[in-house]
């Protein structure tokens, strides 16, 4: 049986066997042979498995409430960062979306997938932003993924942080463009990159807002100088900075006063604006490409009524209710505080996403694990999320944590984190990885 497996993966000849009536075990060794290159990614899963690490709470209720078997809980894994997931406003809107046009369009955006709901939501971002010309997509990844493809050609150069999110890596190979990472929020690398890469090819700038992984805010000033100065455009990803940085709440741009300086604005739905769903903003010209050659846009259906109506109710809230942001950087404040007084990690996290180095990925799921029987439920980040010594947890604060919850949260991550020795990371393991890990993946 092995050797029949054997002989039809590693021999193309042996293939003109008949495989009519193959009996059942054959399949399943010739399965198992398929997926010899995951052996050790099966193993672990395996083990994860046997830890229960898959169990999570089936309902992530608001930040904090009662959850399974009467454990307060206490949720720091969502990135609903000004609350307004389960605000009345935002799930009536969803609701009459429902009534209104149905459970999704099922078609894509340009063959009939948007409503009168779509097209408000593209000019509401478009003012917000204070922008020429938006496209939604059904998500931030495929948002990512299409505008880079769309615009970016073989030939052509890409400069990405290192720190930049899978969806913009995927955009950028997809491209067939040359990709060169710089390192993290370093302009004077990106400078000597574009000194060297340049040419006179079309290039292209990629940063994100505040980077998901560290926590941390673009040096944006000195990368759009550089940048322009080199003639390469600039696209920001504001994934985690929309509605959170900015007067406004407009993001990072905002936040430098850089709104009319960056050439592309990209932004998802599943963050701030409490829904599902990704959006790219900048010039007429620009966008135009994008909408009429963004396969993942053109190929994929539009994103369903009831969530781009929760993110149109979310985005008029955002922008008149800065009380919001005003709490969520309160409690984003309180808790860096707080972890910090304690030993942890924070990875020079400034923001409410507040990455605790772990340094070890079973260690990560096992104080996942620990956390979460406390009731605090953190997301656990390893590859290919983050390489394997820099794996840790993260806690994303919201304006909707009250402080009772988080000094609760405080408490427990302090009594797993000792026994765990959370707290003793040592520093060498805080640098920065080899920058061609990434891009090699
Ligand atoms: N960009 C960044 C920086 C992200 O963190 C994420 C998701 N975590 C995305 C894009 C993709 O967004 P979405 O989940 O809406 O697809």
């Amino acid at each position: 049986m092995g050797a029949i497996v054997e002989r039809r993966l590693h021999e193309p000849e042996s293939q003109t066997d008949d495989p009519q009536g193959q009996p059942e075990q054959d399949l399943e060794h010739l399965r198992t042979a398929f997926l010899k290159p995951y052996e050790e990614l099966l193993g672990q899963v395996a083990l994860a498995r046997a830890a229960d690490i898959y169990a999570l709470y089936p309902v992530l209720r608001p930040p904090s409430s009662n959850g399974k078997e009467g454990v307060p809980q206490i949720v720091l894994a969502a990135n609903d960062y000004l609350g307004l997931s389960y605000d009345p406003r935002v799930r009536e809107a969803a609701r009459e979306a429902i009534a209104e046009f149905g459970s999704s369009r099922c078609s894509s955006p340009l063959a009939g997938g948007s409503t009168r709901l779509h097209v408000e939501l593209e000019d509401g971002l478009k003012s917000f932003l204070q922008q020429e010309a938006v496209a939604l997509f059904a998500s931030g990844y495929q948002a990512n993924v299409g505008v880079v493809s769309a615009l970016m050609q073989p030939g052509d150069l890409i400069l990405t942080d290192l720190f930049n999110h899978a969806s913009i890596i995927d955009g950028a190979r997809l491209s067939g463009a040359d990709i060169r990472v710089f390192q993290h929020n370093r302009h004077t690398h990106l400078e000597s990159l574009l000194k060297r890469e340049r040419q006179s090819r079309r290039v292209l700038v990629i940063v994100e807002g505040i980077y998901s992984a560290d926590g941390d805010i673009v040096k944006l000033p000195e990368i759009v100088e550089v940048a322009h100065r080199y003639g390469a455009l600039v696209m920001i990803d504001e994934a985690h900075s929309f509605g959170v940085l900015g007067r406004g709440g407009r993001g990072a741009a905002e936040h430098f006063d850089m709104l009319h300086d960056v050439d592309l604005i990209m932004g998802t739905m599943s963050k701030s604006l409490a829904s599902i769903g990704g959006f790219i903003v900048g010039n007429q010209a620009l966008l135009d490409v994008v909408r009429h050659n963004a396969r993942s846009l053109i190929f994929s259906a539009a994103a369903p009524p009831a969530s781009v109506a929760a993110a149109g109710r979310a985005l008029q809230i955002i922008d008149s209710e800065p009380e919001r942001r005003e709490r969520l950087w309160d409690n984003a404040h309180f808790m860096l505080d707080g972890l910090k007084t304690r030993g942890f990690r924070v990875m020079g996290s400034e923001t409410p996403v507040i990455p605790m180095l772990v340094g070890d990925q079973v260690r990560t799921m096992e104080v996942t694990v620990r956390l979460r029987e406390k009731g605090v439920l953190v997301c656990p980040a390893i590859p290919p999320m983050v390489q394997a010594h820099r794996s840790r947890i993260r806690a994303h604060v919201t304006a909707a944590h009250d402080r009772n919850s988080l000094t609760r949260a405080l408490d427990i991550l302090e009594e797993v984190g000792s026994a765990l020795g959370l707290c003793s990371v040592p520093d060498s393991e805080q640098s920065d990885p080899p920058l061609r890990s990434i891009v090699q993946g």
